[in-house]
């Protein structure tokens, strides 16, 4: 855990039995880290402490699937991929795609950290991140009481909305043990178009034009030319080199895909775009690509940031990629959910260079009101560097509401947003 040895690792088998750890880590001062498939158990500040960690991973039962009203519960320790192989069945998903489906991830760890993928778009058949598709849920509190909150149902309890102020806490207010998740029906038909584009300013233009069009992408990707080249390589897609290029997806039933694409076709041509349709296996394998690629650089010398700014200054952050890569000599990858200006970045190079780059990059996308994290880094970038950057006056709230569930600091201390 970033240069700290845990004295234990627990297994637990049940939310009786992590409720117990719990207590224990009250009476004995103790900290606990949850560990759901340890897919991204790097991300966050160092930690102050880690003597407990609780692994999740024999919590893994899906308890009920009532497909007719389209919602799951299951225990936390279920990995994705295991909880949507269960729904399949009934032709039905989680429609969300964040990365590690292959390595573990689990729902508790994605709920912890609100992780998403390209399928964040929120039009067509998407349907945004855990926030959205989260009803309920259980947790085991700091001081080891089982709580629960939230309902099956659509319409929730009045009150606040404690199941969605757990998403993306990472682990700090408790142990999620259940959670209660609304589903949605396979997509009949999938194609996928590749388009590359003459320009930086051709790729954003045709972006929005799409964005300001009736069609109704379930991803759209814009992709720098060093990650469209790396794909293109490795899948022999055979794409233009130095090009940026634009992925947009449309899922439905067939004829809805093909009439959206003819549409697709139209806008792509009159900006100049020259493409190249996937389907099947090929086109899952170039999503793959596209959710994956941060994480399979190099650990020991690459940052992988995460950004959001408004859509039309999502060009302005490309430029700045291609200064920083021409001056600093560093390698870049880069894809932009064009359709919500969420970025994710790879800096992979001399330490010393990642974290002038990532510092100035985090100066650029404050100016234009964005925000920026590193979701993973060696510790000697994390020495230099807050991952979170700066929260601003809602840091004392939080800070707050920490206190209120965790007074002794037990769970995950020091890993979050300002220390918390
Ligand atoms: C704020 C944030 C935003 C992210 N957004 C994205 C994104 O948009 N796109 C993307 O590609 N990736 C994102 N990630 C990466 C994401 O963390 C992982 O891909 C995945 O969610 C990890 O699942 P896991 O089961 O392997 O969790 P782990 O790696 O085991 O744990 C991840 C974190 O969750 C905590 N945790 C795990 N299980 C539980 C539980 N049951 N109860 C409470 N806490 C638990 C852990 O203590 C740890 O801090 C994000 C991460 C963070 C922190």
């Amino acid at each position: 855990m970033d240069g700290k040895t845990p004295s234990l690792i627990v297994f637990p088998n049940t939310k009786e039995e992590i409720s117990e750890i719990i207590k224990l880590a009250n009476r004995e001062s103790l900290s606990v880290i949850p560990w759901g498939g340890g897919t991204k158990i790097g991300i966050g500040n160092k930690p102050e402490k880690a003597d407990i960690i609780i692994i999740t991973n024999r919590l893994n039962r899906l308890i009920e699937h009532n497909d007719s009203d389209l919602v799951a519960t299951t225990e936390s320790g279920i990995t994705l991929h295991d909880f949507q192989t269960a729904l399949k069945d009934k032709n039905q998903s989680l429609p969300i795609d964040p990365p590690h489906l292959k390595r573990g991830a689990t729902i508790g760890g994605i709920i912890a950290t609100n992780d998403s993928g390209p399928k964040r778009l929120r039009s067509g058949t998407t349907h945004g991140t855990m926030r959205e598709l989260i009803l309920g849920i259980k947790i085991v509190r700091p001081d080891g009481e089982i709580a629960k909150a939230g309902a099956k149902v659509v319409k929730n309890v009045a009150g606040y909305d404690i199941p969605k102020l757990f998403v993306g806490s990472l682990g700090t207010l408790g142990i999620i043990v259940e959670a209660t998740l609304r589903l949605y029906t396979i997509p009949e038909y999938s194609q996928t178009f590749i388009v590359s584009l003459p320009s930086l300013q051709t790729a954003h233009e045709t972006a929005l034009s799409i964005l300001n069009s009736s069609l109704t992408p379930a991803c759209l990707e814009l992709v720098n030319s060093s990650l469209s080249e790396s794909i293109s390589t490795k899948l022999k897609l055979n794409l233009k080199s130095n090009e940026y290029v634009l992925a947009i997806r449309f899922e439905s039933v067939e004829k809805a895909v093909k009439s959206q694409s003819a549409k697709l076709k139209e806008i792509c041509s009159s900006h100049k775009g020259q493409g190249v349709i996937l389907e099947g296996e090929i086109e899952e394998k170039f999503w793959y690509e596209i959710t994956e690629f941060p994480w399979t650089q190099d650990k020991d010398k690459t940052a992988v940031c995460k950004a959001s700014v408004l859509i039309k200054d999502l060009s302005i952050i490309f430029e700045k990629l291609e200064d920083i890569s021409k001056n600093s000599g560093l390698g870049i990858l880069a894809s932009a959910r064009a359709g919500n200006g969420v970025l994710i970045i790879s800096l992979d190079g001399e330490i010393p260079n990642v974290i002038k780059a990532a510092i100035s990059l985090r100066e650029l996308v404050n100016s234009l009101n964005g925000t920026m994290i590193i979701q993973q880094a060696p510790p000697s970038i994390k020495s230099e560097i807050d991952v979170w950057g700066e929260i601003g006056s809602s840091l004392s709230i939080m800070k707050k509401l920490k206190s209120q569930f965790d007074p002794n600091g037990v769970i995950n201390p020091g890993r979050f947003v300002g220390g918390i």
